[in-house]
């Protein structure tokens, strides 16, 4: 495996971008067989710069839902492309694209469409802020909702100002959650969730019925706002808002990744409630109402609607979880594979400083499986049995070659566990 581009790049990245590079796609923390720079994708596979081929299960950290290179949604945005993308004003898409989602989306009457996750969670925000008139926003601890000021892991460039109204709580614990609400009586404009507990680092958790019911509870009585927040997980738990499954609706929900399988979209929806403060609130972009991306999303929810994609994403990851536990069982690994299978986190047992973890993608990926070591993975529509078969392939030489190594493996190189998750 050649990595020559790579270094060239890399080096020449270091003189002219900060860092080399920066945000979650940024490999500094990364084992160092993982490539920086990639030139091509097709289904569910990535091609680096140097012309290796990798199955990846990050799928670009979520926009990826029906394959790279889908070809019915690359179709309809280049149509639209060809008739005209970024125009003085909006297009007719737009307005599909809105009746689309709401005919989708069982708890939205209105939508609003940006381009990136924080664009939507900083403007789910201001709208329960504006709704309410109150300053008070309930965050889980730990948990990242994108890297405007009041959500940024990373402190700095950060003023104690610009989160000074955001107060955490416990998730999942309906009793962190209640005191929080509690001790800012009166104040409280909104809580956000995420659909499930998905952190870098750690173990995955499935939301409890009795948390998401509480939350609803707590927004009734106090008049605040209930954001899910489904910009990771929309889609690929359900074809509607995520907590629709747990019977509980929130009054807003914001999207992107997936949404129009690789183009650049986000989206807030919201209940008829919250929609006068929508309409009241000040926010746009130059890009926002671009509409080659609306025509891609288009495609993409019919597809979401008519096609099995979810079920066949739940069944690769099924047999990708089994395979590996019965894998790693074999070398004496024992694995801990959390969250929903679809996108699953992989831990190992024993490996408290993940060296273990880091060895094993590390050895994946040398082998052409790209594989994360501490953030959540996303199967896509495009995983099927020729992808899998070689991942199986793969994975059991790399477990076979780090229990050759383990005895002799040091600590991860460069390796922080953040208090505030850097998550993406
Ligand atoms: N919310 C959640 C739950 C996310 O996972 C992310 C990104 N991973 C964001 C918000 C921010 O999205 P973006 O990076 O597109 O701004």
């Amino acid at each position: 495996m050649t990595r020559t581009r790579d270094r060239e790049l890399r080096d020449r990245a270091s003189k002219v971008i900060p860092d080399g590079m920066y945000g979650h796609q940024s490999v500094r923390r990364l084992p160092e067989e993982f490539p920086q720079f990639f030139s091509k994708a097709k289904g569910a596979r990535i091609w680096d710069v140097d012309g290796n081929e990798y199955v990846d299960y990050v799928s670009a950290y979520g926009p990826n839902l029906f394959g790279y290179g889908f070809e019915p949604v690359d179709r309809a945005a280049a149509i639209q492309q060809a008739r005209g993308d970024t125009l003085t004003g909006p297009s007719e898409v737009m307005v599909e694209l809105a009746e689309a989602f709401v005919g989708m989306v069982s708890h939205a009457d209105w939508v609003m469409f940006c381009k990136n996750g924080s664009d939507a969670t900083t403007m789910a925000l201001v709208v329960a802020r504006a709704h309410t008139g109150r300053k008070t926003v309930l965050v889980a601890r730990h948990a990242y909702h994108g890297s405007a000021p009041w959500c940024t892991p990373r402190p700095a460039g950060i003023l104690p100002e610009d989160r000074a109204h955001i107060v955490n709580f416990n998730y999942n614990d309906a009793e962190s959650l209640t005191d929080a609400v509690r001790s800012h009586a009166g104040d409280v404009a909104a809580i956000f969730a995420t659909p499930f507990q998905h952190e870098v680092f750690h173990d995955q958790a499935e939301p409890n019925a009795e948390f998401a019911r509480v939350a609803r509870a707590l927004c009734d009585e106090s008049g605040a706002l209930l954001v899910v927040d489904d910009v990771r997980a929309g889609f690929r738990l359900d074809r509607d808002c995520s907590w629709a499954r747990l019977g509980v609706q929130p009054d807003l929900s914001t999207w992107g990744k997936c949404i129009a399988n690789g183009y650049a979209l986000s989206a807030l929806l919201g209940a008829e409630k919250a929609r006068q403060a929508a309409s009241e609130i000040y926010v746009t972009g130059s890009f926002w109402f671009s509409a080659t991306a609306m025509a891609a999303a288009l495609e993409t929810l019919r597809h979401v609607r008519e096609s099995n994609y979810l079920e066949h994403i739940i069944a690769a990851g099924l047999r990708l979880r089994d395979g590996l536990q019965r894998q790693a069982a074999g070398y004496g690994f024992s694995l801990r594979q959390t969250g929903p299978v679809q996108m699953p986190q992989i831990l190992f047992n024993d490996d408290p400083d993940l060296r273990v973890g880091y060895a094993w993608t590390g050895e994946c990926v040398r082998r052409g499986v790209y594989l994360h070591p501490y953030h959540n993975m996303f199967l896509s529509a495009a995983h099927g049995d020729q992808e899998l078969t070689r991942t199986f392939e793969v994975t059991d030489a790399a477990f076979a070659s780090v229990k050759q190594r383990r005895a002799g493996l040091g600590p991860v190189v460069q390796l922080t566990r953040p208090r505030r998750p850097g998550s993406n």
